[in-house]
């Protein structure tokens, strides 16, 4: 038995011939490693990638306690509890240029929001509640040791780790990450994936359709969807149901890709062939996975690489590439968090027809109703060819493996194709 193999068949209850979802992911999960290298990159490149290192700041943030508000800085012990404080006003604080004395009993000093706190004040008064009288600044009554102050790592500490190697960076993370004034950051190599379509009926997009053709739609589905998991990416183009051609397109992309995806060619009038072909160069698993659209799914290695034969149907490739390739794209960049698509709980706006045994995938609209309440329904034909419907859609509902019709108004899981890649 090849690696691979042994690897998914000690999985509890695998099936090639009828895998649940669930446990397909889980098969591919069990193979896969994430890839090792490293870069260095500018803080504003890190943008989507994933971090390769913890983050421990070694500076606080913020640096110094200042203030929150615009006001005056006072000592709260100066303050009378029962009625109005007069104070002396002995100098300014401005953000970025700080007040170099200390308070005395008595006194306090004009602060702006952002100033560094001066030394031996401890709250500040907003400007709103003070008043002038004679010279003095008047305070009144009610105020709190500690208010309106912002203290030094508060934000982030030194020492304390903030991120932790994994982390997809977004855009709160460069602010952060700025904040600590680290201008480079440790990334993942991204994941290199190379793809072609293989049919002989396909047409590339710019040439005329000859009789019995169409064009290649996959090829754009897959890249749009690889381009937004932030992979790198090798457009391999179409290759011909022909063995010479099909075996150097598989040996050029192993050779220089961590994961291959193909579309088209493993439903079960072309399987035999594509499958001889696949286990001369490697070692390839073919599934049939107890889900729908997109049943026949190819899972294995040729070369260095993984490989992912989705199936030629337009909307059959888009379902196996979120179910399965996204699951497997985020692991192998060394994703830690938990990056498993969330499931919202919503009413089904009609009914819908499913049968147990298998988990279906329908396009869908996650719309709200009059009343403000979300429902959702399907888009009309769920052929696995219809592309129309995925494009109209804005989610999937996922109707379990378990699960038998649905009747209106009942709750289904639904997935938001935003986010989904
Ligand atoms: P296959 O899985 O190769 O048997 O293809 C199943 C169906 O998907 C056939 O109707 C194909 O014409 C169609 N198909 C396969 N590849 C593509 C593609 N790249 N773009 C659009 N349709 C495709
Ligand atoms: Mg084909």
């Amino acid at each position: 038995m090849n690696r691979i193999e042994s690897t998914v068949s000690c999985l509890d209850g695998y099936d090639p011939d009828a895998l649940r979802v669930d446990l397909a992911r889980a098969a591919i999960r069990a193979c896969l490693a994430p890839v090792s290298g490293v870069e260095r990159v500018a803080t504003r490149a890190a943008l989507g990638r994933v971090l390769a290192q913890d983050i421990v700041p070694a500076i606080n943030v913020p640096a110094h306690d200042n203030s929150a508000m615009a006001g005056y800085a006072v000592r709260a012990a100066d303050l009378k509890a029962g009625g109005d404080t007069a104070l002396k006003e002995i100098g300014t604080a401005l953000a970025g240029r700080a007040f170099h004395g200390a308070l005395g009993a008595g006194e306090c000093v004009r602060i702006m929001t952002g100033a560094v706190m001066p030394a031996g004040a401890d709250a500040v008064v907003i400007q709103e509640v003070v008043r002038s009288e004679n010279g003095r600044l008047v305070v009144p009554a009610g105020q709190q040791a500690g208010q309106n102050v912002r203290y030094a790592g508060e934000d982030l500490k030194a020492g304390a780790p903030v991120l932790r190697a994994g982390h997809p960076v977004r855009p709160a993370d460069l602010g952060l990450l700025a904040s600590l004034g680290m201008a480079e950051v440790d990334v993942r190599r991204r994941v290199r994936v190379a793809f072609f379509s293989t049919g002989d009926e396909l047409a590339s997009i710019g040439a005329p359709l000859s009789e019995g053709q169409v064009y290649d739609s996959n090829r754009y589905t897959l890249y749009g969807m690889l381009a937004r998991l932030g992979v790198e990416i090798l457009d391999m183009g179409v290759v011909r149901d022909d063995p010479a051609a099909l075996e150097a397109a598989f040996a050029g992309a192993a050779a220089n890709a961590d994961v291959v995806v193909t579309s088209g060619g493993v439903s079960v009038g072309e399987a035999d062939f594509v499958r001889r072909l696949m286990n001369q160069l490697g070692e390839v698993l073919f599934w049939k996975i107890a889900m729908r659209p997109g049943r026949p799914m190819a899972f294995g290695r040729i070369g260095n690489a993984f490989l992912f034969g989705l199936p030629g149907n337009p909307v059959a490739v888009m379902i196996t590439f979120y179910q399965f390739v996204r699951d497997a794209l985020l692991h192998m960049s060394g994703r830690s968090d938990d990056y498993a698509l969330p499931l919202l709980r919503v009413a089904a706006a009609e009914p819908l027809r499913k049968v147990p045994g298998r988990t279906e995938f329908q396009r869908a609209v996650l719309a709200r109703g009059a009343s403000g309440e979300y429902s959702v329904r399907v888009t009309g034909g769920q052929g696995s060819g219809v592309l129309r419907s995925m494009s109209e859609a804005n989610c999937l509902i996922v109707l379990e493996h378990g699960r038998g019709s649905v009747a209106a108004g009942e709750m289904v899981s639904v997935q938001l194709m935003e986010g989904l890649a």
